[in-house]
């Protein structure tokens, strides 16, 4: 059976998955597809019984079933267990699915190429929003060492969420206290939709912070974002969003394909493209 593999959600319409996959499959010379198929909640539990005997090889899962997915799969990975969501589905020889969240490493390797000599070990972090994509960022840095994080959210409630299951290591900041956020910190990382093509700009200043900071977003449209662009002007160094993406990408090929794929300047310039 020709090797198969898909992203699912409700929309996908706009998923740059598709593009990136296929550029891996046929830099390998492999014989395969990744497809993006759109499928709402109701679907979800039939298509993922369905695709294995399709010749689905496994999948990733966006908005909104990443939460879910985990109620149905056989195996989740400690890291999914940790975040409270997956994005990487393998299936299993007996068309159950092993479920896995490969954001946390998408996020440290992008910081890994972008800035060599980041350390998480060096300061404490601020982190700005505490949605869906937040939990795998703390989940991030705190595996690599990460001695504090300062975490904001305009629901301060969803935050203090994040706190009781995560622990100790968070503090929580008012929204809005950039002073309190970003005072000796070496890292911090906006994890809001703020600043993204078509939602609402990054209202803040990012007074406080030291130049020697390093800077990341997880936005990626536009890749320089307002909250990038004020660190640049304070003389930090920045790493764009889009490296997350391709590199969140890299395990799911490798179990479902067999090759190990790079994130490469033309991958990126692909993606860009498209
Ligand atoms: P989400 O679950 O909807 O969370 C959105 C976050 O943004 C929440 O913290 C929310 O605060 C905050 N927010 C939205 N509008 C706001 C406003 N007007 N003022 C203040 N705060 C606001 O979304 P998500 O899944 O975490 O994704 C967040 C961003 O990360 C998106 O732009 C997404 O595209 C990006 N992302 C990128 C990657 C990558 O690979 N680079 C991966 C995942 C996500 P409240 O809690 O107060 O609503």
């Amino acid at each position: 059976m020709l090797p198969l593999a898909a992203v699912i959600g409700d929309p996908i319409s706009h998923s740059k998955s598709p593009r990136l996959h296929g550029y891996w499959l046929e830099q390998f010379g492999i014989n395969g597809h990744y497809v993006p198929l759109h499928v709402p909640a109701e679907e979800l539990e039939n298509t993922l019984k369905l695709l294995p005997s399709l010749g689905f090889r496994g999948i990733n899962v966006t908005i909104p079933h990443k939460e879910r997915v985990l109620e149905m799969a056989r195996e989740i990975s400690p890291t999914a267990q940790r975040i409270g969501a997956a994005n990487t589905l393998t299936f299993l020889d007996d068309g159950g699915f092993e479920a896995d969240n490969t954001d946390a490493y998408g996020f440290l390797e992008n910081l890994k190429h972008g800035a060599p000599d980041w350390d998480a070990s060096a300061g404490p972090a601020a982190v700005l929003g505490a949605g869906g994509a937040s939990r795998a960022i703390l989940d991030a840095l705190l595996q690599a060492g990460c001695p504090e994080i300062r975490l904001s959210n305009r629901t301060a409630q969803r935050a203090e969420a994040i706190k009781d299951i995560v622990g100790k290591r968070i503090k929580i900041v008012t929204w809005g206290n950039e002073e309190a956020l970003y005072k000796d910190v070496a890292l911090a990382v906006n994890t809001t939709s703020l600043g993204m093509k078509g939602q609402d700009n990054f209202p803040f200043s990012l007074r406080g912070l030291d130049e020697k900071a390093l800077v990341t977003d997880l936005i990626y449209t536009p890749l320089q974002t307002p909250f990038l662009e004020r660190a640049s002007q304070l003389g930090c160094r920045t790493v764009d969003g889009l490296g997350m993406l391709l590199h969140q990408a890299v395990p799911g090929f490798h179990r479902w394909f067999g090759m190990r794929p790079e994130v490469t300047p033309e991958l990126r310039a692909l993606v860009l493209g498209s």
